[in-house]
């Protein structure tokens, strides 16, 4: 039998860090990767054969669980037509009528292959549109490894220390503007002083990659009117909340309409994927409709379409999201119950189905609380719990995704792990 550490023994001589995306890699948390082999439902099972309940879900698309049949078998009708055509098909047409009616705000959209290529054609398009240069970006949120992005990011980059990364040209970061997220004051007083200068303002509306914060009571009302009084374009980064904290997500939930939305991973059903669309006026102004450019050879791609369709449509069963949060309620009180019990400084955030979970006694709402909670215990916990057989994001600043795969039991057994896991790390 192959193992896990054999695997990743091989995988170092060959890839950066023995991995192709860096936060696998399990650094900030310590220890090996486990190497999947395949997935079904919540699970996950590794080539030793162990078995974890996955709060991971491909860190968001898995929403109606691993493997799902309807998926799979669209996926199996699609591939039986061929692979990708360089053409276009009809089932762009019909990813684009599903996510325009889903999502009132986006009239038109433009299919990618990821979410850094998202957001990249989604600023692009800002400075194209409003004729100038500079973008405005939060503190600890993660927009894809873009080089306008990499200042000051959260996710991986923020984990590994590094959240301006060493190759992004300083003149690019000059043109990149940071400010602390749900701090209206700060984003005023920058408008005031620079909001003739700025193209865009992107945000990820809940926050999901310096562990999950939720926006505050008005605070993307307030960053709503900045934008339009400035004339720059609102940008909601929906990678993570889109058809997950709402149907039609966070700019649902929370009643805000931004210009320009991106989206990634979720519309793939776990195909590589992403999008972006906004105003019509907007996105006219895209090639071949207009000068701005923007291309992919493998955009729209018919298997990717016909898995994220195929997910579009379960995810809008009656009731799809109530049911989500509720399940990602019970997870949470769970854990701050389990936690309460063993005396240990905890707190939750959780917006429909995304959550995080802190080592602080402080309700998070900034990313200087995120920051400052104890990782070291929540690197502790994480191995605990992975010994248990349940796998959450392997980093302090990763929001954790429930999925309606996940069963009161598995819920219960994540809480008994939890139990366990504490009692440990706490030491
Ligand atoms: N935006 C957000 C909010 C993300 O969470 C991510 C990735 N987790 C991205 C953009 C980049 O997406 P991708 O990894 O598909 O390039």
């Amino acid at each position: 039998m192959t193992t896990n550490h054999e695997l990743f023994q091989r995988a170092r001589q060959l890839m950066p860090g023995g991995v192709n995306s860096p936060v696998r890699a399990f650094k900030s948390v310590g220890g090996e990767p486990f190497f999947t082999e395949r997935a079904d439902g919540a699970y996950l099972w590794d080539v030793e054969g162990d078995r974890y309940i996955d709060y991971v879900g491909s860190w968001g698309p898995m929403i109606v669980g691993h493997n799902h049949p309807a998926v799979r078998e669209s996926v199996e009708r699609a591939i039986r037509n061929g692979l990708s055509f360089g053409t276009p098909c009809p089932a762009e047409v019909t990813m684009a009528e599903t996510i325009t009616r889903l999502v009132p705000s986006m009239e038109m959209v433009r299919m990618v292959n990821s979410g850094t290529e998202a957001t990249m054609s989604a600023i692009r398009l800002a400075r194209g549109a409003t004729g100038r240069s500079k973008i405005v970006k939060f503190e600890g949120c993660y927009h894809g490894h873009g080089d306008s992005f990499l200042v000051k990011a959260g996710s991986g980059a923020l984990t590994f220390g590094v959240p301006t990364s060493p190759g992004v040209p300083k003149a690019n970061a000059d043109l990149t503007l940071t400010l602390p997220y749900n701090d209206l004051d700060a984003a005023r007083a920058l408008f005031a002083e620079q909001g003739h200068e700025i193209a865009g303002l992107i945000i990820e509306p809940v926050a999901g990659n310096m562990n999950c914060i939720a926006p505050l009571d008005g605070y993307l009302q307030g960053l709503r009117e900045l934008c339009t009084q400035s004339g720059a374009l609102l940008i909601f980064d929906e990678v993570m909340t889109g058809f997950r904290v709402a149907l039609g997500g966070a700019q649902a939930h929370y009643g805000v309409a931004p210009d320009l939305t991106t989206f990634g991973k979720i519309i793939g059903g776990g195909m590589p994927v992403g999008a972006y669309g906004g105003k019509r006026e907007l996105m006219e102004q895209i090639a071949p409709a207009g000068p701005i450019y923007q291309a992919g050879t493998l955009s729209g791609n018919p298997v990717a379409m016909a898995a994220g369709l195929a997910m579009l449509e379960l995810v809008q069963a009656p009731g799809f999201h109530d049911r989500l949060a509720a399940r990602t309620r019970l997870l949470t009180d769970g854990f701050q119950s389990v936690a309460d019990g063993e005396g240990v400084a905890f707190s939750t955030n959780r917006v429909g189905g995304m959550f995080g979970l802190f080592f602080t006694a402080e309700k998070v709402t900034t990313y200087a609380q995120a920051t400052a909670a104890d990782s070291a215990l929540f690197n502790r916990f994480f191995h605990g719990m992975l010994k248990r057989g349940v796998y959450l994001a392997p980093s302090a600043f990763e929001a954790g995704f429930m999925s309606s795969a996940h069963s009161d039991q598995d819920i219960a057994d994540t809480l008994e792990a939890a139990r366990g896991a504490l009692r440990e790390a706490k030491g």
